[in-house]
């Protein structure tokens, strides 16, 4: 399939993408950024944005930043840049855990961190790193600038809080203290395919007991989140096999999960309390 016939804009700023965005607004127009998902979208006629605004040629969207215990991510900084560039505290490795479970090689090199939280695949890797840190999306229009927590971007499947005439510039993570620790783990069909359930666990361990705990969820319900009740479970509690089959177990009664053609609800269900169990042993170890 070819996509539908569209006008490509190519941007020299930041401020005249926004400006572009307002003044076709009315024509389905998207962002161009890494093409990994719009381009199939458009090939199979399941987007056709009259006005694409490709953001590939401004080179000052494609940094890592880092000042006052937050790392700011650009919205042109790729997948795999994540495993060279040089991120403070636990948050680099995290990130860097994180990244090879998303699709090829080839897609990781072209698709971008901001492309997928633009997406909000509920699999989506980026996604569930969002949110289990409360991550701050950056978003910029001709009239000014937004800044979104990740509770509230997120608003059903690939759908965000991020207005037609908004551009995502950005995503402000915080710098987890060294020693902090962290697991993911993630179930798919086969290496690289999105994952039918994902977990990420954070949290750090003071005088033997789990303080700052943080448990996300992805591919289990329309968009990821961090779950209460299993947080709950792990707060001033000493790491132990038991209290991680519990806090899987907790968070499993408090999801709602998605049901498809291949999936059964209590599956998923199943699986989260797996892997939330899983990745709690890997960052107890
Ligand atoms: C075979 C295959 C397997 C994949 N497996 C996975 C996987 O396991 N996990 C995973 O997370 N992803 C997976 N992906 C998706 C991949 O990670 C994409 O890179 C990502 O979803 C989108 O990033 P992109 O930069 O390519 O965005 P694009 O395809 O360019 O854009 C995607 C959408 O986001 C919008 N957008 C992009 N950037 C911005 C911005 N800065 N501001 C506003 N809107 C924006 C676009 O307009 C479009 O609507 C897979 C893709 C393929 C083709």
């Amino acid at each position: 399939m070819k996509p539908a016939p569209f006008t490509l804009h190519r941007p020299s700023d930041v401020a005249e993408a926004a400006q572009l965005l307002t003044r076709f607004a009315d024509d389905e127009v998207r962002i161009l950024a890494g093409g990994q998902s719009l381009v199939p979208m458009m090939a199979f006629r399941l987007a056709r944005p009259g006005h694409l605004i490709d953001i590939n040629g401004l080179g000052e969207l494609a940094q890592i930043t880092q000042s006052d215990g937050a790392i700011e991510i650009g919205a042109l900084v790729r997948h795999n840049d994540i495993a060279s560039a040089e991120i403070e505290g636990a948050t680099g490795a995290l990130l860097k855990k994180v990244m090879p479970n998303i699709a090829h090689h080839p897609i990781r090199a072209r698709g971008t961190i901001c492309g997928s939280l633009a997406h909000a695949d509920p699999s989506s890797e980026w996604c569930l790193s969002a949110a289990t840190l409360d991550a701050v999306l950056l978003a910029r229009s001709a009239t000014g600038k937004r800044e979104i927590a990740a509770r509230d971007w997120f608003t059903g499947a690939m759908s965000t809080s991020l207005q037609a005439d908004e551009l995502l510039t950005g995503v402000r993570l915080p710098v987890l203290p060294e020693g902090t620790r962290f697991g993911f783990q993630e179930f798919s069909r086969r290496k690289g395919d999105f994952a039918i359930c994902a977990a990420l666990v954070v949290f750090e361990i003071h005088y033997g007991v789990i303080e700052e705990a943080r448990i996300g969820i992805g591919g289990a319900e329309d968009h990821p989140r961090r779950i209460a009740e299993g947080e709950a479970v792990l707060k001033g509690q000493r790491p132990s096999a038991e209290l991680f089959a519990r806090a899987g177990a907790a968070v499993a009664a408090a999801l709602d999960p998605m049901e498809d053609h291949s999936t059964k609800a209590a599956y998923r269900r199943d699986l989260a309390c797996d892997l939330v169990e899983g990745a709690l042993q890997e960052a107890a170890r």
